[in-house]
């Protein structure tokens, strides 16, 4: 295996869950739990699950918008834990993100010049004349006019929102983007045109996309590779084909399963999950899963299925043969 861009190594992260009247921290919500998984130079790696499974978190630890409880993030090999301050810099650098509401991660008092110079300011690149320059690049880069510069986010629609947050992450042209979300509040057309100018973008410029989302019918277009994700944990890893076609847990199976298909006639027998995704502060002894799981055996409550490799690329977490 080529060396990744980004490996991550047993990471965990927890939050505390403060209760009663001086607000101690009595419990721990488990968010994330023992995950690795690695990105490879400019490839997709689909992470999906339902809300709540832990997978923005990690999107958020590896821009360290949450510092780790345990485990490594290697970038180029080197933990970001024991760069120094320039390499830090160089690290923040290459990996950006993209938010799902780009109202709430855009400054409203800013005009969107504003809003793309912000990166080059902090990180001391070029003089204003340059800058200027650049931002006219960006926004024709992601097809917005060069008139919307002086324009501030509330004059932009939703789609044309997220293009000035594409602009804002591709900006120092990164090595990596995490997009969380990025697609899910907008409209289904206006979905496909973002997915299709990331696209567009990781062409031109060799990024690779960490793509989390709980939608497996967008990420099934877009990625490589998937990881599934559930309560904290990854269940099952492999290339997109893999887990649509031959995919091994029955919890990715489930989530295939509840994409709508185009023909009302089809009656193929489907694995539709029952109830809630548990809460991460008490979680389910064995396997995580078990609560929910259609083919749960007495095992699964007792043992935690072991990671198993079914081939080099292909990877799951289950009891069953
Ligand atoms: Fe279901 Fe058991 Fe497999 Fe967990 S280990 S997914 S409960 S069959």
């Amino acid at each position: 295996m080529a060396t990744p861009l980004l490996e991550i190594r047993n990471l965990k992260k927890s939050f505390p869950v403060k209760e009663g009247l001086f607000m101690r921290a009595k419990n721990f919500n488990q968010a994330v739990n023992d995950v690795s998984l690695f990105i490879q130079p400019g490839e997709t790696l689909g992470l999906v699950g339902e809300s709540g499974c832990g997978k923005s978190t990690l999107g958020r630890c590896l821009v360290n918008l949450y510092q780790p409880d345990q485990g490594q993030i290697l970038f180029n090999e080197l933990d970001i834990n024991t760069q120094n301050r320039s390499e830090r810099k160089q690290y923040r650098k290459a990996v950006q993100m993209i938010f799902q509401d780009p109202l709430e991660s855009l400054n409203s008092r800013h005009t969107i010049e504003q809003i793309l110079t912000e990166p080059f300011v902090i990180h001391r690149i070029g003089d204003r004349q340059w800058r200027l320059k650049q931002i006219k690049t960006l926004l024709d880069l992601v097809g917005l006019p060069s008139n919307s510069a002086s324009r501030y986010p509330f004059e932009f629609s939703g789609g044309q929102r997220q293009r000035v947050g594409i602009a804002r992450a591709i900006a120092l042209r990164p090595e990596l983007i995490v997009c969380d979300e990025a697609v899910s509040a907008l409209d289904v057309s206006i979905q496909s045109q973002i997915i299709n100018l990331l696209l567009d973008l990781q062409d031109e410029f060799n990024m690779a996309y960490l793509f989390i989302s709980h939608d497996l019918a967008v990420v099934k277009h877009f990625s490589d590779r998937v990881a599934v994700m559930y309560l904290g944990g990854i269940v099952e890893t492999a290339d997109s084909e893999t887990i649509y076609k031959s995919q091994k847990h029955p919890y990715t199976r489930s989530l295939i399963d509840s994409i709508p298909v185009p023909d009302p006639h089809n009656k193929a027998k489907r694995l539709i999950l029952l109830g809630d995704i548990p809460s991460g502060i008490n979680p389910p002894s064995g396997c995580r899963f078990h609560t929910r799981c259609p083919k749960v055996m007495p095992i699964c409550k007792i043992e935690e299925p072991k990671i198993r490799d079914l081939t080099s690329s292909h990877s799951f977490s289950c009891h069953l043969d």
